[in-house]
């Protein structure tokens, strides 16, 4: 660090929020430190396309510090932390404590179980580049495990994938996993016809994609229908086992299943101290402090924020961005002595969801798409928003040829040839109806 003047503002996770609260800040005269756990920001609106072979890690992936590397008054520390103490002004990891003036908490959210955290084991959700190449290593070695058993003389069987949750990680998981097993590994196999994976996506609600119009629900379920994924809504996920899921009491087999139904927020949230909603998120004031305390700030999916019509704000990228700008510019305005803003306004661009190739839905106020050119604008945003230009190049380029080519060149098995309840009986097995456990809502994710 070559700036050793000014407040010291501390920011928790370069996720979103976290980054462009720096980049906000970095000509104010401030002394900024970035601490995350990992070295690198993770672009996760494209983390299904590395779980789905599409892309690799290091084209969705930046390392922080390069990202930030010409700011002279930003330091970036690789630690994990544990805890704050607001009285001592001081953020705590296990190597020793950070001080500050001024405090950004932006550590984003993980997966909720809804208590039950065993099914993580047989069920992984995608939210980090470890959870996306453990659900690529798990679904790549199905089809090796079908292919091997079915050459060695047992009869080939479909294999069955259950993603659980129809939000829209759910949705993009269930699109591309069928063009997968109908485009791309079509002619590579001998023994079986990956063509006739059962895809099978489970929604706990009545609908698809709740949180966009219900039209737009309808077309995303009618585009995966399309693609040969079956949909089942109202169906609420009441036990994971090896091998199965289960719906109330039917045992629905599987070969993979993948979890995209419950969010909840980091168990950071609960350290600052401030009241939680029931997902953990932060309620902070309007100008996104903590009570109590206005040189904290609790920012991104950590952050339970209402819009001016007491409308939950959803935990997307775009919010996250917008909240990381606004708190930038509360230091900065506090810093030169005029008034703090007293309220973040979200400006809600639209949403966009994208289920497969040439297949997305999109929403912008109350115009509605689907199809080839939500699709479109969709690649366009990812791509435009992907940090570095190296990145979307490369993104780009693979996109463009995956398009033409129906290839997907990242599938590797890396680490573990262990798949949870591989077993001829257990894969190939119908559905059966036996008694199921106490039901859970299984409400999408995102
Ligand atoms: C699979 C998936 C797909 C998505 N698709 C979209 C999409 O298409 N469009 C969209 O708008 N949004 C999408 N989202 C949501 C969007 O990614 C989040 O809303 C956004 O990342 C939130 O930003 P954030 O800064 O709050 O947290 P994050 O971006 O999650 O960043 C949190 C950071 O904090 C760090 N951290 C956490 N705990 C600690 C700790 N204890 N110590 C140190 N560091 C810590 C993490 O390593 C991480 O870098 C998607 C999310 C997922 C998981």
């Amino acid at each position: 660090m070559t700036s050793e003047s000014g407040p010291r503002v501390v920011i928790v996770g370069a996720g979103f929020g976290g980054l462009n609260a720096a980049r906000a800040l970095a000509k104010a005269p401030v002394q900024i430190t970035v601490i995350d756990r990992k070295n690198y920001h993770t672009f996760q609106p494209l983390l299904y396309q590395v779980a789905t072979a599409g892309l690799s890690p290091g084209e969705i992936a930046a390392p922080i510090r390069s990202i930030l590397r010409s700011h002279n008054n930003i330091e970036v520390l690789m630690a994990e932390v544990t805890g704050f103490d607001l009285g001592r002004r001081a953020v705590e990891t296990p190597e020793g404590d950070v001080s500050y003036d001024y405090l950004v908490v932006a550590a984003g959210a993980a997966h909720s179980y809804f208590g039950h955290d065993d099914w993580e084991r047989y069920a992984p959700g995608l939210k980090t580049i470890e959870d996306a190449l453990e659900i690529r290593r798990r679904v790549l070695l199905a089809f090796e495990l079908e292919e091997r058993q079915a050459a060695t003389g047992e009869a080939a069987k479909p294999l069955n994938f259950v993603v659980v949750g129809g939000g829209p990680t759910g949705v993009e998981l269930a699109g591309t996993l069928a063009e997968i097993s109908r485009h791309a590994l079509a002619h590579e196999f001998r023994s079986i016809d990956p063509a006739r994976t059962h895809i099978l996506l489970l929604e706990g609600g009545p609908r698809l994609l709740p949180a966009y119009a219900e039209d737009l629900s309808g077309s995303a379920q009618e585009q995966l229908h399309r693609l040969g994924v079956e949909v089942r809504t109202s169906t609420t996920v009441t036990q994971i086992e090896p091998g199965a899921v289960y719906a109330g009491s039917t045992r629905l087999p599987a070969t993979v299943v993948l979890w995209a139904a419950g969010v909840a927020a980091s168990a950071l949230g609960k350290s600052v101290g401030a009241p939680v909603d029931r997902a953990g998120r932060v309620l902070v004031q309007p100008d996104l402090s903590v009570p109590g305390h206005p040189e904290v700030f609790v920012i991104g999916d950590l952050a339970a924020v209402q819009d001016e019509h007491g409308k939950m704000l959803p935990g997307v990228a775009p919010v996250a961005i917008q909240q990381g700008r606004f708190v930038a510019k509360v230091i900065r305005e506090e810093l030169k002595s005029q008034a703090r803003p007293a309220r973040f306004h979200y400006w809600d661009k639209g949403s966009l969801a994208t289920i497969g190739r040439a297949a997305a839905v999109a929403e912008f106020g109350r115009i509605h798409i689907s199809g080839f050119v939500a699709w479109l604008s969709w690649l366009f945003v990812h791509i435009l928003f992907l940090i570095g230009f190296r990145n979307r190049l490369l993104v780009f380029i693979q996109w463009a040829w995956s398009y033409v080519t129906y290839e997907r060149g990242a599938r590797l098995i890396t680490g573990s040839t262990y798949l949870p309840g591989w077993s001829s009986d257990q894969q190939v097995s119908g559905e059966t109806t036996e008694p199921g456990p106490q039901e859970i809502h299984t409400g999408p994710a995102k």
